[in-house]
């Protein structure tokens, strides 16, 4: 295996965690040995204290009964019947010279002199001595009775060593497989918290390779990686949604601009045509500003609707008095609507206010009354009302129009589109569009009720508290 690969390897979280799981997991795994075995010990040898105790009061009184023949009766009925685990037993004269002992046969060899050497008042006291093989150690509990002897009881570690080897041959035996386990642990666990993490990887590449639409599957855990993936997915369908009406704008743009620009351009050759006349050549300019400004206004309006679309309009939303604000639109329209003999009712309930962009929502109501005055006949009646509904305001612009063909009806808020009917008027089939592309920027909706030679009802839903 090469080096670069496993160099690799070593950065990446899933070893890291894999690393982190599995030595946590050991350490943990030896502590619990540790203390398991330190308890066991100390256990053991607390055992082996307390039978060295007894073993030593009970023999001190047998002694004191019946002397040493009673003595050596009772240990012989002991190891005939091996009654409670061997035990070492010696008892020495007031100059402590041997006067009794007993060395289990199956134990290794002490030296046991050196106990010659022992004093001892009434009270117990213990001694230690390490045997030849110097593994072992004889504890040893010793006594002054009132006869001034000296009676010793005591007891190998050897069985307490074997119990506490056969543990540590265990540990030895299970240490190997567990951090074998450890490992694989980790690795699985390490595999299964960074499969979110893995699937975002893949999603971001497809998107790299021109998959917009790829989104990153849900780990349905509830948790904080659940959280990123929904938001992550929430951002990537913005920008698909950013990215589409861009794209979609362009091409409008692209395919709307090559008439006017011909149109611009036709102009300005018959200006350029030699010997034109000089008010020709001004007819011509002023056309060329006149279709200029028509195109300026196009695509700025295009820009509004695709900023309104994808949520990126600024809305500078305040509370706003519905019957103030139709009241200044209608002003702007009040010549135009003299003009045309057309009779308008203004029926807006006192004091209902809406929290909206003012700007914004005066350019909505334009547009809607625009088109009411536009497609309205002269001496025809165009009714504006304003009402709450539930938890909603509603502005509906009712007009006795040309009305709209049932199968136009869901064309006319497409952009650039214009009916058949209103071709003689002025427009940009943009309106409707604007219209809306804000009213749904202030969570609201709109919608339409018409008949051909009837007339139109345009509303307006907006959320009461919005
Ligand atoms: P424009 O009015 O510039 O053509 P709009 O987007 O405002 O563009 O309207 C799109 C189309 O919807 C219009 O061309 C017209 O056919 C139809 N329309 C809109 N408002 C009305 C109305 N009040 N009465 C009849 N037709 C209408």
């Amino acid at each position: 295996m090469s080096l670069i690969p496993l160099k690799h390897l070593r950065k990446t979280v899933s070893f890291r965690l894999t690393v982190w799981y599995s030595g946590i997991f050991i350490l943990s795994f030896l502590l619990l040995f540790s203390l398991a075995y330190f308890l066991l010990s100390s256990s053991l040898n607390k055992q082996d204290k307390e039978a060295i105790e007894l073993k030593l009061k009970e023999l001190s009184t047998v002694y004191q009964t019946g002397g040493i023949e009673l003595l050596e009766r009772e240990v012989s009925i002991e190891k005939k019947f091996k009654k409670k685990g061997p035990f070492f037993i010696r008892l020495g004269g007031p100059d402590n010279k041997t006067l009794f002992l007993l060395i289990p046969y199956q134990w290794v060899q002490f030296d046991i002199k050196e106990l010659e050497k022992t004093t001892s008042n009434t009270d117990t006291t213990w001694t230690r001595l390490p045997a030849k093989n110097n593994k072992d150690v004889l504890e040893i509990a010793s006594t002054r009775l009132p006869n001034d002897d000296l009676l010793q009881v005591g007891k190998s570690t050897e069985d307490r060593e074997k119990i506490l080897s056969h543990f540590r041959e265990v540990f030895v035996a299970v240490t190997a497989p567990l951090i074998l386990f450890g490992f694989a642990g980790g690795a699985f666990l390490a595999f299964r918290a960074l499969k979110p993490i893995r699937n975002l990887v893949d999603t971001v590449r497809s998107i790299k390779a021109g998959r917009l639409d790829a989104r990153v599957p849900s780990p349905q855990t509830r948790d904080e990686l659940e959280e990123l993936v929904t938001l992550f997915n929430g951002m990537l369908e913005r920008i698909e949604i950013l990215i589409r009406a861009m794209k979609g704008s362009l091409d409008n743009i692209a395919h709307d601009l090559r008439t006017p620009m011909t149109r611009l351009r036709g102009m300005a050759e018959r200006a350029l045509r030699p010997g034109q006349e000089t008010d020709v050549c001004q007819e011509a300019l002023a056309d060329c500003i006149d279709e200029s400004d028509r195109i300026l206004t196009m695509l700025n309006t295009l820009m509004d609707i695709s900023e309104a679309e994808t949520g990126v309009m600024k809305l500078d939303q305040e509370v706003v008095n519905i019957s103030a604000l139709m009241d200044r639109v209608f002003d702007l329209y009040s010549y135009l609507v003299e003009e045309k003999d057309i009779h308008v009712h203004l029926k807006v309930r006192d004091g209902l206010c809406v929290s909206v962009d003012p700007t914004r929502m005066s350019q909505v109501l334009a547009n809607l009354l625009d088109n009411a005055v536009k497609y309205t006949p002269d001496g025809g009646l165009i009714e504006l009302e304003a009402y709450g509904q539930e938890n909603q305001v509603v502005i509906t612009f009712k007009d006795t129009g040309i009305g709209i063909a049932q199968e136009e009806l869901p064309k006319i808020w497409d952009r650039l589109y214009r009916g058949d009917q209103s071709r003689s008027q002025k427009g940009l089939g943009l309106g409707l569009s604007l219209v809306k592309a804000i009213v749904q920027a202030h969570k609201g909706r709109v919608d339409v009720a018409s008949e051909p030679g009837k007339g139109s009802i345009f509303s307006i839903y907006l959320p009461a508290d919005s």
